[in-house]
Parts: structure tokens; sequence; C-alpha cells
């Protein structure tokens, strides 16, 4: 049995959980379009990054606190909790005030610093997997977490580099049971970094619901060809109400008590 993990009534390890939202906040209009799409679409909680931790300098960094703003107005518009991520321990009584949950990157996922300030407070964090990480070390993350303090930990399985090309990372869906096994943590996954690709977003969303995973992370954009980031991984949102549709009507693998 995972613990549950309460975001404003969305609980994680008690129901499966579809966040959606674009890969990061671009305007007050863009966030309300994309919000008001996935309220309709079914999904319970929005995400968007303001920070971004982006590849190239010279790629968009995100709006910062207008942006956080932006997303907190469209979250309590239609009545949905929010995600976003931190960055760096300076903006975290910022990010703090305005979120329901505080995303830790892949790239962060042993910012300790970063990590202990999360743990001396209560907020709901969702820890991705870094991309070079085991799972042994990603879980030591989240126990590192919880050594503060805080129970409230939902862990991301984003992909993790290999020598495969033909996606951006590979998702690896083995890390479900195995974390699930090793831990009581709710696991989600996140297929639009895990595959880079919008047409194996919905197939891996499936197969995570399957595996036995607690919810899936979606990007979502109303004009994915103009994305400031992301784009090519963003299902359209049309297409997220079709997904979210057809991983409701699939039944998800059931635990036993423990399985590793
Ligand atoms: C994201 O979810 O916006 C993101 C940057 O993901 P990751 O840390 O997994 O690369
Ligand atoms: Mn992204």
């Amino acid at each position: 049995m995972s613990r549950l993990v309460d975001i404003s009534g969305v609980v994680f390890g008690g129901e499966f959980v579809v966040i959606a939202g674009p890969c990061s906040v671009e305007s007050e209009e863009q966030i309300d379009e994309i919000a008001k799409a996935v309220k309709l679409s079914g999904a319970q909680m929005l995400r968007g990054g303001v920070f971004k931790p982006r590849t190239s300098p010279y790629s968009f960094q995100g709006l910062g606190e207008p942006g956080l703003r932006f997303l907190r107005n469209a979250g309590n518009k239609y009545g949905l909790p929010i995600v976003t991520e931190l960055l760096d321990p300076r903006d975290f009584e910022l990010v703090a005030r305005f979120t329901d949950m505080v995303q830790i990157g892949s790239r962060n996922m042993q910012n300790h610093p970063l990590l202990e300030q999360i743990g001396r407070s209560k907020i709901p964090i969702l820890l991705k997997r870094g991309m070079n990480s085991t799972v042994e070390e990603w879980l030591n993350s989240a126990r590192f977490v919880e050594s503060f303090g805080n129970e409230n930990i939902v862990l991301c399985e984003r992909g993790i580099r290999t020598f495969e090309t033909s996606t951006r990372n590979t998702l690896d869906l083995s890390s479900i049971p195995v974390a699930k096994g090793l831990s009581d943590y709710p696991v989600i996954t996140d297929p639009s970094h895990g595959t880079g690709v919008a047409g194996l977003v919905a197939p891996l969303s499936i197969a995570s619901k399957a595996v036995g995973a607690d919810g899936i992370m979606i990007e979502v954009h109303s004009n994915p060809e103009n994305a400031l980031s992301d784009g090519a991984q963003a299902l359209k949102t049309e297409e997220l109400g079709r997904l979210v549709v057809q991983v409701n009507n699939l039944s998800a693998y059931q635990y036993p008590a423990r399985c590793s």
C-alpha cells in the first residue's frame, strides 16, 4: 500500500492522478487557455514551469514570479491544484507561497540544500528521478527529504539516459514496481520527458497505469508548433482529452503488500 499524499483534495496513492499543463508558463492567456482544457479533460492537477532549466543558455528561461501568479490564478479559476518546479533555494519562500506542490527536477535530485529546505517544510514534493540516477539513489533522496520531517513525497520517473537515441530518454517502467517494492512512496511517470515524442506519450501513459503507477504528468499545449519549450513532446489539448478517457478506462495493476 502506498502512503497517501493529499494535495488540496487530490490524493496520490488513493486515485490515479493525471497532472497536465504546458512545459512553461508563457503568458497569462496561454496558461488560462490550457488550464481550461486540462479541467475539461478530467485531469486533476495543473503543471507549468516558471524557472526553466534549459540545456542551452539561449533558450527561454521562464517568466519567474509573474508566471507563478498566472499559474496560481489559472489553478484557482478552474479548481486545479498546481505544481511547479523550484530550482534555487533562494526562491523557496516565493514558490511555496504560490504553489500546492513543489517539483524538484531531474537535474536537482541530489541538490541537498534544496532538498533540506523542502524537508524542513510540510509542502508536498514531486521528486523527479535524476536522469543518471539509480532507483536506490532516487529513494535515498526521498528519504533525505523525509529525515527533516516532511512525509509528503511523491516520486516521478521521467526517463534515464541510455544508448537509445530514438527517444529523448528511456522511460524506465521497471523502476515503478522496484521503487514501490522498496518503499511506500506513490510513484508517477512523466511520459513527455520520458520519450520526448508526442506520439509516444499515450502508449507510455497506458503502460504506466498498467504497471501500477499512481499517476502521470503530461505536457500539453494549445499550439505545440509555437511552444517556447518542449513543443515536440506536447500533446494538443484535444489529444489530452482522449488520453484521459483511455487511461480512466484501464484498470491498474494491483500490487501485493510488497513485491521486492
Ligand atoms: C519539467 O517537468 O518541466 C522538467 C524540466 O522535467 P525534468 O526535470 O524531468 O527534465
Ligand atoms: Mn518540459
